[in-house]
């Protein structure tokens, strides 16, 4: 509490990162050559560039371990998310998650208790002091357990928006520099993007969903959007640091051939497999879990989208039983939505602004209403949001 009153300085917060990451393990890797590297997002709705990004830069002979986290408040979690696939393991052992990486080329799973035990004792702590959202303590949480991967490089996505614990652009870039500069400190590779998270990402929001969009964009049955400009610029920025290209636009190049030739969806599959999951989702994804009912959630009022309060999305999922209430809470991982209006959209009076996937007809009641009150919308025309990447920080 008296940091979140008091704030620390740059070389209290390293300390307190040091701290952290030797309160446990650093995995350790044979290299032999290969570049390490791992992308950390702050958090989002519909953020599923996880699941697209790390087979894809694997393709590329990038080594991608990630150690990754589930839903926090509103913001959904990519463990979560890959948990949807029937069997699919995210509590990998340090040896595992090495023994995948260097085979497969890539792995996500969860923190193991070594990696940075100090967080989860602190974390918890915070989470009942309403100290979460403390700048130098977030930095140190999320440093800690990326340093104690040992990669060479790490690339950040520091969202700000509605739907991003940083509200402001000015405060997620705070916090994008503190990080790169702690990455910096321990010598790694590191670079941060700033993305826009005033609306949800992607086309679905929910676990299976967004699973199921992950696979129709790499078997390229669907068209890019903001998802993919997302993911192609943070996986363009870790080609980079790896020197496996010169510039971004190179990179851009290598990595939509990747996706187009189906390599990214088959890096997938093997991943799932070697974490026991069933990669038979990637050829068909009607084996993915999926709700008994879908219904639109129609507009109360025509005109333009002229802001969504991305987090109450969030929460409309929770409400659904897509994400978690408590942490013992058990999802429901049909749960949740898609094709979602955007920002500038035209909208009739009952026309939808997202269609919802559900099974437990009270729940999608409290979530419509959720979902119609997170609408703005106003007479005016309201221009669609620019590039979602506003800034690198490096
Ligand atoms: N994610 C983390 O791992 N820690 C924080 O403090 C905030 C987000």
């Amino acid at each position: 509490m008296a940091i979140c009153f008091q704030e620390m300085n740059f070389d209290e917060t390293m300390w307190l990162t040091r701290a952290m990451l030797e309160s446990g393990k650093v995995v350790e890797w044979e290299r032999n050559g290969s570049f390490y590297a791992d992308k950390h997002s702050t958090g989002g709705i519909g953020d599923k560039v996880s699941l697209i990004l790390a087979p894809l830069v694997a393709c590329c002979g990038v080594r991608v371990p990630m150690i990754s986290g589930r839903g926090l408040g509103p913001t959904g979690g990519t463990l979560d998310k890959l948990e949807s696939i029937p069997g699919f393991r995210t509590d990998l052992s340090l040896e595992e998650l090495v023994q995948v990486t260097d085979s497969v080329g890539c792995a996500i799973t969860g923190p193991t208790a070594e990696i940075a035990p100090a967080d989860k004792k602190l974390y918890a702590l915070r989470d009942v002091t309403a100290t979460v959202s403390c700048l130098p303590l977030i930095v140190a949480s999320i440093m800690s357990k990326k340093l104690a991967e040992n990669v060479d490089g790490l690339m950040l996505d520091v969202k700000w928006g509605s739907g991003a614990f940083m509200r402001t652009r000015e405060a997620s870039l705070k916090l994008a520099r503190a990080m790169v500069e702690v990455g910096k400190r321990y010598c790694k590779k590191v670079c941060a993007l700033q993305t826009d998270m005033n609306q949800p990402l992607g086309q679905c929001i929910g676990n299976a969903l967004e699973v199921r969009e992950c696979i129709e964009i790499m078997s390229g049955k669907t068209k890019a959007d903001g998802l993919m400009e997302v993911t192609l610029a943070l996986a363009a920025e870790m080609l980079l640091m790896a020197g496996a290209t010169k510039s971004v636009a190179e990179a851009k190049e290598i990595l939509q051939k990747k996706l187009a030739s189906g390599e990214a969806l088959e890096k997938f599959a093997e991943m799932i497999t070697a974490q026991r999951g069933d990669a038979r989702v990637c050829e068909n994804v009607n084996r993915l879990p999926a709700a008994r009912q879908t219904k639109p959630i129609a507009a109360k009022t025509s005109g333009y989208v002229h802001a969504i309060e991305c987090d109450q999305i969030g929460y409309a999922v929770i409400a659904l039983g897509g994400g978690r209430k408590l942490a013992s809470d058990r999802i429901d991982f049909a749960a949740g939505f898609e094709q979602p209006k955007r920002i500038g959209d035209r909208v009739a009076a009952g026309e939808p602004l997202m269609i919802m996937h559900y099974s437990d007809a009270a729940r999608a009641a409290e979530a419509e209403q959720m979902v119609q009150q997170a609408y703005g919308i106003s007479a005016e025309r309201v221009l669609a949001r620019p590039r979602l990447v506003t800034q690198k920080i490096e």
